[in-house]
């Protein structure tokens, strides 16, 4: 999609230094990270969040999820523990209109979030 900052990110428009990449998912790191590990997986294709998923996105939506523990493995985090968080619509603050998952890591983390 034109003007999507995470579809440009996917296509290799913005260098990325990518923690995970298959043909049709990424990860990288985020940009302000809030923990330790702070990474970010997304589908190759532009779906803008989780309500917008098609049934043709189930097995994308999938991926993105298995994703989300090979790179935990990666980071180190498995075994500690990690959350996986997909912020959707305004009240959850999703800022990038491009589904994502934020994986996240390395220190106690709170709950419930705010
Ligand atoms: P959201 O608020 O939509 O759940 O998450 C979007 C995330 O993308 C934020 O945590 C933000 O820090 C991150 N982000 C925004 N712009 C960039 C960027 O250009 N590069 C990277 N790596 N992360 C970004
Ligand atoms: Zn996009």
């Amino acid at each position: 999609m034109d003007d999507c900052l995470f579809c440009k990110i996917a296509a290799g428009e913005i260098p990325t230094q990518f923690v995970y990449e298959d043909d049709h998912v990424v990860a990288f790191p985020d940009i302000n990270p809030t923990a330790p590990v702070h990474v970010l997986v997304i589908p190759r294709k532009h779906v803008p969040n989780l309500s917008a998923a098609a049934d043709e996105d189930l097995a994308l939506v999938g991926r993105v999820a298995q994703v989300a523990g090979v790179v935990a493995e990666r980071q180190g985090v498995a075994e500690s523990g990690y959350r996986a968080v997909a912020n959707t619509g305004q009240d959850a603050q999703q800022s990038v209109q491009h589904f994502h998952l934020h994986v996240i890591g390395g220190r106690p983390l709170g709950w419930p979030p705010g």
